[in-house]
């Protein structure tokens, strides 16, 4: 095995200074405005990660003191009366964020429900109006998974402006958000697929790799250009039976050994990318409150 020469980049360490400045503006923004961020997450049906996230959101929501509003539905639930619950928390002026936990049950139109929030309120960017703000550069609600990445990146090099960015996979929470981010910091965007020819080409000109594919250990260490930053999005479970038998571990999309030797930056996973996602929902939950009260936004926790 080579040596590792890579900088960790340590996304866990990064996300609790997120977190810790939040909490710090929600503090100051109660003493001084009596005003306290609200954040409603909705919960359709009983899937287990589901559950796990929508925990997790709602215990580190609470622990930056902003109020945690949990709506747990039936599986059942019928499109009108989630509408409806959509509805009444659009004109709750207690509630500043709202997320639907993805996905939804399959009788149920995520579009038509994601739609159906107050872009304002839109902590996860999903909305069309959002998207189509972030296309267009205009000040929108940004999907929080890239909004960490990018965070990452720009702690780390600082300017972004006129770097080679490949980012692989264009799904619509994270690969096409991501490029259009790195659009906005002036790096010159790749966005690869399935259907890219020549990937390992492709990867090797970039300076910055994103990998947001959901492939284990997919991208290996020659793949990439000495010295770039490598983004590794993917969260992979896969069998270990070196820690024995039925066990398992989480990797990224990046084989991490080989590309930390030749990378000059790198995110493990786990302890990488993961932990920011919540970090920025909090981050965009405050935004979305200051917004909404006409007040300043905190600085350094937007695109
Ligand atoms: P997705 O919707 O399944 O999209 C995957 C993308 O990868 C697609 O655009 C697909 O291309 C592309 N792809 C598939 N096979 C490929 C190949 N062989 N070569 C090049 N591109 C290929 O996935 P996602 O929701 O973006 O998630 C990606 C990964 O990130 C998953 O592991 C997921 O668990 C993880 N994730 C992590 C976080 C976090 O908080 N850290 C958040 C969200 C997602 P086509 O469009 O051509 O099919």
């Amino acid at each position: 095995m080579k040596d590792t020469t890579a900088t960790r980049i340590d996304g866990k360490a990064f996300a609790a200074t997120v977190r810790d400045k939040v909490a710090a503006h929600v503090a100051r923004l109660k003493e001084e405005s009596g005003i306290t961020p609200g954040l409603a997450v909705v919960l359709v049906g009983e899937d287990p990660a589901s559950q796990v996230y929508v925990r997790s959101k709602g215990k580190q929501t609470v622990e930056v003191g902003m109020n945690s509003y949990e709506h747990k539905l039936e599986a059942d639930t019928s499109e009108a009366d989630l509408l409806a619950l959509v509805d009444k928390l659009n004109n709750d002026p207690a509630v500043h964020g709202i997320l639907v936990q993805l996905p939804l049950p399959g009788h149920l139109d995520e579009d038509l429900v994601i739609n159906s929030i107050d872009p304002a309120k839109d902590v996860d960017g999903f909305h069309i109006s959002n998207v189509g703000l972030l296309g267009t550069g205009q000040k929108s609600m940004v999907p929080c998974t890239p909004l960490g990445c990018l965070m990452m990146l720009r702690d780390h090099h600082g300017s972004l402006s006129g770097m080679n960015a490949v980012v692989i996979g264009r799904s619509n929470i994270v690969g096409k958000p991501m490029a259009q981010l790195l659009l906005g910091d002036s790096c010159t965007v790749t966005i690869a697929h399935s259907r890219t020819r020549d990937l390992p080409e492709v990867v090797r000109r970039a300076d910055i790799v994103v990998a947001a594919v959901g492939r284990p250990e997919m991208v290996p260490g020659d793949w990439i250009k000495p010295g770039a930053t490598v983004i590794d999005v993917g969260i992979n479970r896969i069998d270990a039976p070196e820690k024995g038998e039925g066990k398992t571990r989480l990797v990224g999309d990046c084989h991490f050994e080989s590309c930390a030797a030749v990378a000059g930056a790198i995110t493990p996973v786990p302890g990488g990318v993961g932990p920011m996602t919540i970090a920025c929902l909090l981050a965009n939950t405050l935004t979305a409150c200051c917004r909404a009260n006409g007040l300043p936004e905190p600085e350094g926790l937007t695109a």
